[in-house]
């Protein structure tokens, strides 16, 4: 692919909502916009994760603005509704992504950017303005034990994890109690796995999907406008009066508040069924205590036991991944998220959308995007030409 001297207006990076909303509000105030994906596929991050992953934020707060989910969605969207309404967003808004291109990295060139791209960053695009919306769980968290050991099972992440079928009648680890991690431990404890065990360091925060009948996220907006300590206060006692005391399966309250864990990490919080935390109760899955290091044939952990196992999934969460492309800019701050978050530009004509933890990001990201697009909308400059 030779793209030595294009130039464009705008450069999207990532077809995930935050990129397609970002393109779709720069359309319709008459931009041009092109939106690249790394992927083979648009919407790529979603069309990749597990089979049977549906959403654990409700329909109310995930859809784009302007873009409601069809009412067959119901309250919690599959992965594959809502790859199919990532789709149908992009067709609607006649959106041009080109997919099977990563951005590598970014530099200033003139009055504006010119983006390295795939494989060796020899091909390159210019635009007068980029938007970053790779997202903010990009790519793997892996902790160092899980590298460079002599054990001799599987170890994946769980973005790998497709479903239980090759965990069959097997023993399996999974490291990690988020929402991911306690939901592929249910699906291996529901698919003939022989042992699911998870390895817990700090016990989460456990949220219900569902309270009385409806998504327990309804009163989120309401949450981010009270002080975080009454609503970590309210949680804590929804969680004991939903769940009871979990102590005696290794699931202690956790010591950190939903929404302090959640603002200051985007982590420590647990969306799950009732049906999984059954699974605790009856020991289809075992709650254990964090992994030091794995052996040969199992893991070694915190508390001084140790579990024989086959197989390892890591629900060890995500990064951004940030660094390589955007590194040197001193755009970055803790974590590797930009310090400019709220959709403004964090140097001229570069602006970064997506990157805060919320439940409901899926739709959240939509509010971000129209104020980059209006921004960029109102200062629209012109592209220079790559130098040869
Ligand atoms: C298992 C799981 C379940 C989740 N469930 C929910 C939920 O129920 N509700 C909710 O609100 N959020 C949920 N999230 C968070 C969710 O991922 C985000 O809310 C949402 O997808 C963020 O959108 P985004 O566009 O910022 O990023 P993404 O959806 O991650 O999209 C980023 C895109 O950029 C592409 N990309 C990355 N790097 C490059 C590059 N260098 N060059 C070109 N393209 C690149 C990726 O391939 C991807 O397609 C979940 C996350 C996970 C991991």
């Amino acid at each position: 692919m030779d793209m030595g001297t294009a130039t464009h207006e705008v450069v999207v990076v990532g077809s995930g909502p935050a990129g397609l909303a970002t393109a779709a509000e720069l359309k319709r105030r008459g931009v041009e916009v092109l939106v690249l994906e790394r992927g083979d596929r648009l919407g790529a991050a979603w069309s990749g994760r597990y089979d049977g992953l549906r959403f654990n934020t409700s329909r109310w707060w995930s859809a784009l603005p302007g873009a409601p989910f069809p009412k067959e969605f119901g309250w919690f969207p599959t992965r594959d509704q809502y790859v199919g309404y990532l789709e149908d967003y992009a067709a609607r808004h006649d959106l041009t992504v080109r997919t099977g291109v990563e951005v590598r990295r970014l530099d200033p060139s003139g009055a504006g950017w010119t983006l390295r791209l795939s494989n060796d960053g020899a091909d390159r695009l210019a635009a007068a303005h980029v938007v970053v919306a790779t997202g903010a769980l990009n790519l793997p968290s892996v902790p160092d034990w899980a590298s460079g050991t002599p054990y001799r099972g599987s170890i994946v992440h769980a973005s790998s994890y497709r479903n239980p079928d090759p965990y069959r009648d097997r023993r399996v680890l999974v490291v990690g109690p988020g929402s991911s991690g306690l939901e592929i431990a249910r699906q291996l404890a529901e698919g003939g796995v022989a042992q699911v065990l998870v390895a817990v360091r700090t016990p989460p925060n456990l949220l219900p999907r569902v309270k009385g009948g409806l998504p327990f996220d309804l009163p989120v907006p309401l949450f981010f406008s009270l002080p975080v300590a009454m609503v970590d206060a309210m949680l804590r006692k929804v969680q004991r009066a939903t769940w009871g005391d979990l102590s005696p399966y290794g699931l202690p309250p956790s010591p950190e508040g939903t929404l302090s864990g959640l603002l200051a990490r985007g982590a420590g919080t647990a969306i799950v069924d009732e049906e999984t935390v059954q699974a605790v109760r009856e020991g289809r899955i075992q709650v254990v205590a964090g992994v030091e290091r794995l052996d040969e044939t199992g893991a070694v952990l915190t508390d001084g036991t140790r579990q024989e196992i086959d197989d390892v999934v890591l629900a060890t969460g995500y990064r951004t991944g940030l660094e390589p492309i955007v590194g040197h800019l001193d755009v970055l701050g803790e974590r590797g998220l930009p310090l400019v978050t709220d959709g403004g530009e964090a140097l001229p004509g570069l602006r970064f959308v997506g990157y805060v933890y919320r439940p409901g990001l899926t739709g959240y990201v939509g509010k971000l995007a129209r104020r980059a697009a209006l921004e960029i909308a109102r200062t629209r400059r012109r592209a220079v030409p790559v130098p040869a």
